[in-house]
């Protein structure tokens, strides 16, 4: 079920030569010494390629920055296809009026999406070293970053996090500081495994910054908690939710000195009754089950941050039109309609119509239906009405969190026997049908004495 990564990134280049009308790819190359990088770029704009993005909702998606983590590569990819296919758009969204809502909003929208930021150390889990997060030369790219680089907590383990030999030395971060510079983005989000979470800044100090837009990007993340990650995503900045600080991160450097206002790193897998040295299973959904479960509620999450973008200040004010138009009728006045749309205009006492059509698809959907309209009904209607908005959600989350139930996360760091996960038996059989892996897993058995000294993987980030 997992690709290969010349596999998967070669898909990415396909679907850019089926959609050229959306979508394009590049190859951003840069080198320190000996060690080179080519780094796949996708640039993605839903209404058409263009070479304007002033007005435009910009976003920057980093995936596959550690190498072991492969379903976070697997979800851009399905993220991608997703917004390239109608037919997948449309199931992803959970039925055509939401898809027309949501379409009203990307087309406001410009993404740079990187499927696999770290192909390099990929290429090592690949040839056996299934426990490498690092890049092709051993540094921890996410401890790369000038932001408090350098600095090393008590516990500093440099087979997980060496930083460098000085900030934005690799080439990766080299090439993301470009695209950065160059798209000024409004959303910064990079993808990882090892747990469940959604964090803000910071992760160098044991808490999210004061200000209204910090509020704002921390109900999002507990939206996309209780939506897709079934409320058992830890929130909050990643230096307090995990309980250790972590020094020289992208996202602290996108928000700290590029100024993203939405910045953000997502866990979205862990398996903490993984033993060790089972860091393929530690990492990643080993059963087609999860694996689908995993990429389906990660795509539909990067749907519903879409989604909810009306609701953040630093973004709402260029969405206004599609905030507007999301509104249930009667909101909020719609600014400007577009033609052909207005057949599915939703109208007073169409909300649970609506619902019930949003649920046919995985019963998440139809709650973020009705989310998205109220979120997007106060952003047009200021800031006074927030409070309204938090109340218009509050119900369908308990409801939501009473179906789930839920195992609460812990982080991977307090690996613990407890609070087993699903399917645990294992890896063997499954990696077996996943034939390349193999070889790996025998020669990870070899390397078996050097992984077995270590104690624990540090996850976030
Ligand atoms: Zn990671």
């Amino acid at each position: 079920m997992y690709k290969r990564r010349t596999e998967l990134l070669q898909e990415v280049v396909g679907m850019a030569a089926k959609r050229p009308d959306i979508m394009s790819v590049q190859t951003e190359a840069a080198r320190d010494g000996n060690y080179t990088v080519d780094m796949l770029v996708v640039n993605l704009e839903p209404s058409g390629l263009s070479t304007s993005h002033s007005n435009k909702v910009r976003l920057l998606l980093d995936f596959g920055e550690h190498g072991r983590e492969f379903i976070s590569s697997e979800v851009g990819l399905r993220f991608l296809r997703t917004l390239t296919n109608d037919t997948a758009f449309e199931a992803a969204a959970g039925g055509a009026r939401r898809a027309a809502r949501l379409r009203r909003i990307l087309d406001l929208c410009v993404f740079k999406i990187l499927p696999m930021e770290n192909a390099r150390g990929r290429e090592l889990v690949e040839s056996g070293k299934l426990c490498e997060r690092k890049n092709g030369r051993g540094v921890d790219t996410n401890r790369n970053w000038g932001v408090d680089w350098g600095v090393k907590e008590k516990d500093y383990d440099p087979n997980e996090e060496y930083p460098g030999t000085a900030p934005h030395s690799e080439p990766e971060v080299q090439i993301i500081m470009r695209q950065a510079k160059a798209l000024k983005p409004h959303v910064w989000l990079n993808v990882h495994s090892g747990m469940y979470a959604l964090f803000t800044p910071y992760d160098h100090k044991p808490y999210v910054p004061e200000g209204e837009a910090e509020q704002a990007s921390l109900r999002i993340m507990r939206r996309i908690n209780e939506l897709s990650c079934q409320g058992k995503c830890v929130i909050g900045s990643g230096g307090k939710s995990v309980g250790y600080l972590a020094h020289g991160t992208a996202t602290d450097y996108m928000y700290d000195v590029l100024k993203v206002p939405l910045a953000f790193t997502w866990e979205i897998y862990g398996d903490e009754s993984a033993g060790f040295d089972d860091c393929f299973r530690m990492f990643n959904p080993v059963t087609r089950p999860l694996f689908e479960e995993t990429v389906k509620s990660w795509v539909s999450a990067l749907l519903q941050l879409v989604e909810l973008l009306p609701t953040h200040p630093a973004t709402a004010p260029l969405l206004k039109a599609a905030a507007a138009d999301a509104a249930p009728a009667g909101a909020a006045p719609a600014v400007q309609r577009r033609q052909g749309l207005d057949a599915e205009e939703p109208r007073p006492g169409a909300e649970g119509q609506q619902l019930e059509e949003g649920k046919g698809a995985s019963g998440q959907e139809g709650r973020a239906d009705s989310e998205a309209a109220a979120a997007a009904a106060a952003a047009a209607a200021g800031p006074g009405a927030a409070g309204a908005k938090e109340g218009a959600v509050a119900e369908g989350q308990q409801q939501q969190q009473q179906q789930q139930g839920g195992t609460l996360p812990r982080p991977l760091r307090a690996h613990s026997s407890e609070g087993r996960l699903r399917d645990p038996q294992m890896p063997a059989q499954r990696l077996a049908s996943t034939h390349w892996l193999v070889p790996a897993v025998v020669m990870a058995v070899a390397l078996g004495g050097l992984v077995w000294g270590r104690q624990q993987h540090k996850a976030a980030g």
